[in-house]
């Protein structure tokens, strides 16, 4: 008799991705069927009111639950390690559902200095509206992160490999710091995936992804999930994912689900892509600075073998020259896409201090490390060599168009 229950402890984390969390079809079919109803019927009255009291199992209602987004919630949250998961509209709606869920006014939160910046507007922006205090400081400094620590700090909300520059925070040290303060620590495991962290073992309480990302890997979804604690995500569904409604429709589960299963062998192409183009970027003479923590003499490997267990294959990048240079080498990129998203199997590039952190104040920006020629690539899944040669064609514009007409004091233009 097959054992069908799924217990993902003694697995490696590959047999996790494609058979963690899995249930049985009634129909025995291979893949978990697309659910694709807005409702459910009930047989009668009775039974109806007995799924409204929570006396019969049983769907309602898409936005309360529905099996294919419940088949993915199970599997995301086996990958991480917790019991439950919540799948949500898109990853800011698993940031805002995941904090809001344990928040009134006149708390206090908690926030890493370089996160991703929707979050950072939802939190500088939005949360005050609403008489919640949020301090911004640098995680990876533990004395910092003590010394703003409230009496009424309820949250702790960090990235690691943080968004855009890949500054890594020990997420140990910070979870101790939060449940000595009796916070929880929220982590956005977006960059790396529970394939290479798993911020339950550091401590964490909830994890939150962008599925939308690696997850889903196919560029062809914008969804989110949370993962935690029962009575956690239990709250999470009942309040702010119920109530403010950011749930995820059971199409966009099917085609993460389908994402999920090859998960494990993308994530190591990835990584290997990313090393090689990082060696590459890091011997131009036109780049400044290249920040990947998959370098020996990065902070992240301190870490390597504990916390992580990949590099990712995120990289960052600074460019000699200007504003225009760094805009000018993505116009020049024949291949790599210029677009913002990451961890799809297309080589994406973008700008952060015109697009993804824009919404930074500039001063707020350079404190965190987003200077104006900073570029950030997601290295996909294309042949390393090729991915080379079109950052090759386009830094070579560099030299003829950038510094040189820079340092005879014009003003650089392309077109
Ligand atoms: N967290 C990180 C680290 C991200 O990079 C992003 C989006 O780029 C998000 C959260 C938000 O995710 P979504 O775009 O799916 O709402």
């Amino acid at each position: 008799m097959r054992n069908n229950n799924n217990d993902n402890t003694q697995w490696q984390p590959a047999t996790v991705t494609i058979h963690g969390g899995k249930r049985p079809d009634v129909h025995g079919a291979l893949v978990a069927p697309l659910y694709q109803t807005a409702t459910f019927t009930f047989a009668n009255t009775e039974q109806g009111s007995a799924r409204f009291a929570g006396d019969e199992p049983g769907y309602i209602y898409s936005r309360l639950g529905n099996p294919t987004t419940d088949e993915l919630e199970r599997r995301v949250a086996a990958l991480e390690g917790y019991p439950a998961g919540a799948a949500t509209a898109t990853g800011m709606g698993a940031v805002s559902a995941a904090m809001l869920a344990f928040l009134q006014q006149g708390d206090h939160v908690l926030i890493s200095d370089a996160v991703y910046g929707c979050s950072y507007a939802l939190f500088s922006q939005l949360f005050i509206r609403f008489g919640i205090a949020v301090d911004f400081v640098d995680m990876a400094d533990p004395d910092a992160t003590q010394a703003a620590m409230r009496p009424t700090t309820r949250l702790l909300f960090l990235e690691s490999p943080a968004n855009p520059h890949l500054k890594v925070i020990d997420i140990a040290v910070i979870a101790a710091i939060a449940h000595q303060g009796k916070a929880r620590l929220i982590v956005d495991n977006t960059f790396m995936t529970p394939l290479l962290q798993q911020p339950l073992k550091q401590g964490a309480d909830l994890v939150i992804h962008s599925a939308t990302k690696y997850l889903n890997g196919h560029g062809d979804v914008v969804a989110g999930v949370i993962c935690g604690h029962d009575d956690d995500i239990g709250l999470i569904k009942s309040t702010t994912l119920k109530d403010m409604g950011a749930t995820m429709s059971p199409h966009d589960a099917w085609l993460i689900l389908r994402g999920l299963k090859t998960l494990d062998v993308r994530m190591q192409r990835h990584c290997e892509n990313a090393l090689e183009v990082a060696h590459y970027l890091q011997q131009h003479p036109q780049i400044a600075a290249v920040h990947y923590p998959g370098f020996a003499d990065h902070p992240a490997q301190r870490l390597m073998g504990t916390q992580m267990h990949g590099a990712g294959a995120v990289i960052a990048f600074e460019l000699k020259g200007t504003f225009d240079n760094a805009r000018m080498v993505l116009d020049k990129l024949q291949m790599i896409t210029i677009a913002v998203s990451l961890g799809d199997a297309e080589t994406l590039i973008q700008h952060p201090a015109s697009m993804t952190h824009s919404a930074y104040p500039q001063e707020a920006r350079l404190q965190a490390g987003i200077t104006d020629t900073l570029i950030r690539l997601s290295v996909g899944l294309e042949a390393a060599p090729d991915i080379i040669a079109d950052l090759e064609q386009a830094l070579s514009y560099m030299a003829v168009a950038g510094v040189d007409r820079k340092q005879k004091g014009d003003k650089v233009s392309y077109g």
